[in-house]
């Protein structure tokens, strides 16, 4: 018996996905590149999943590229369209490393975040204006909402303000975090480019997508066979390609409903460390005023809080005795302890995003997940601060 209070890392897979699987695995194991009735019969089974994944994303199929997750669908996003077009990238400070290293790696420009953790829109607008950049950015990217905080970018504001800025560059949202509780079809709508990731919504992990608008040029990152339209070269995984559909159409379907309920858990669990500790900072929420927290700016699932006084390894440690699986969001690098860059771009101290951890629900989770996190966080972080 555990408590899995870890699903924006991974969630477990959908058994509608699990069970499209392994007949794809054992019998219907074709390569779709080949030109026999197997190799058919697979390539059907990728159209069908192209059609589903399109219209989760708000594309038309063939604005579909197929790739091996989430951080290969950003990388091609980023490295496929300097290559195609060259100039430079932008992206904010709170991107994950998939969206940041290749930004940064290409030279690119770094916009900062707010206390809130919403992109600064002023010197959004500054970095796309500047004389040494203007006419030169190609892309800019923004994640639809944050793996560490929950915290949800107006998409439509910044996709409004990047085409008055530079209306030359593409627009690319992670949106790998997103397709669980938010309308990703709509954000898809809007942007050029857009990154899903399979394991994230109860399909299998190495299976991702990236949508390729008609105005996105795209040099592929995998050179070879020349698959999914030269974009993206290697045998395609069809039995994870498909499992991803099902689980995307399966979660798209069950969103209205989720949404609401598992914001109700999340909440419950917030208001409960809360109401029981003093010393705690939930991120990326304003009190609204009447004084409440306000939530509404975050996914429903991402209940992060940093603690004053404590070390979230100890904190991971205590809960883990209890069967209660959760993140903290620094790492541990060459021995070091690295604080997040997310809570350090938000402005967080050192020690504060040291004491950080966050709680992520998913499609699964229940009341009794958060009555185990009820009664066991307060106690533990008591004893790591040597009060109880
Ligand atoms: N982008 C975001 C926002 C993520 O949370 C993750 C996964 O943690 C990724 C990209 C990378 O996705 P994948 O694990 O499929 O490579």
């Amino acid at each position: 018996m555990y408590h899995y209070l870890d699903n924006a890392a991974t969630t477990a897979i959908r058994p509608a996905a699990l069970d499209v699987m392994v007949p794809l695995l054992s019998e219907g194991y074709g390569n779709p590149s080949g030109a026999h009735r197997m190799a058919r019969q697979a390539n059907r089974v990728l159209d069908d999943a192209r059609d589903t994944i399109a219209s989760v994303v708000g594309a038309e199929p063939g604005r579909i590229v197929f790739t091996g997750g989430g951080t290969e669908a950003d990388n091609l996003a980023i490295s496929g369209v300097l290559e195609a077009r060259g100039g430079v990238a932008v992206c904010s400070a709170i991107e994950h490393h998939a969206v940041l290293d290749p930004v940064v790696h290409h030279r690119g420009r770094v916009v900062p975040v707010h206390r809130s953790g919403l992109v600064d829109l002023e010197r959004l607008a500054a970095a796309l204006d500047d004389p040494a950049l203007q006419g030169r950015v190609s892309i800019v990217s923004i994640m639809a909402a944050n793996n560490e905080t929950g915290v949800i970018q107006p998409i439509s504001e910044i996709v409004a303000l990047v085409r008055e800025h530079a209306p030359e560059a593409l627009i690319h949202t992670d949106a790998v975090q997103a397709l669980c509780w938010l309308d990703v079809a709509a954000i898809g709508a809007q942007v050029d480019l857009l990154s899903i990731s399979a394991h994230k919504f109860g399909g299998p992990k190495g299976v991702g997508a990236l949508m390729v608008g008609e105005r996105a040029e795209l040099s592929p990152l995998l050179k070879g066979g020349g698959q999914e339209r030269g974009r993206r070269g290697g045998t395609h995984n069809v039995a994870g390609i498909a499992a991803m559909a099902v689980a995307a159409a399966e979660t798209v379907a069950e969103r209205p409903g989720q949404v609401p309920r598992v914001a109700a858990l999340r909440n419950r669990l917030a208001d409960g460390i809360a109401a029981e500790l003093d010393g705690v900072i939930e991120t990326g929420v304003v009190p609204d005023e009447a004084g409440h927290p306000d939530r509404t700016g975050k996914t429903a699932n991402i209940c992060h809080l940093c603690f004053e006084g404590i070390e979230s390894e100890a904190l991971l440690f205590l809960l883990e005795q209890d069967d209660i699986m959760a993140s903290a969001a620094s790492s541990c690098s060459s021995g070091a302890m690295v604080p997040s860059h997310v809570l350090a771009a938000m402005g967080f101290t050192r020690s504060l995003a040291f004491g950080s951890l966050r709680l992520s629900l998913g499609y699964r989770s229940v009341d009794a997940d958060v009555d185990a996190v009820l009664a066991s966080v307060p106690a533990a972080v008591r004893r790591l601060r040597g009060q109880g």
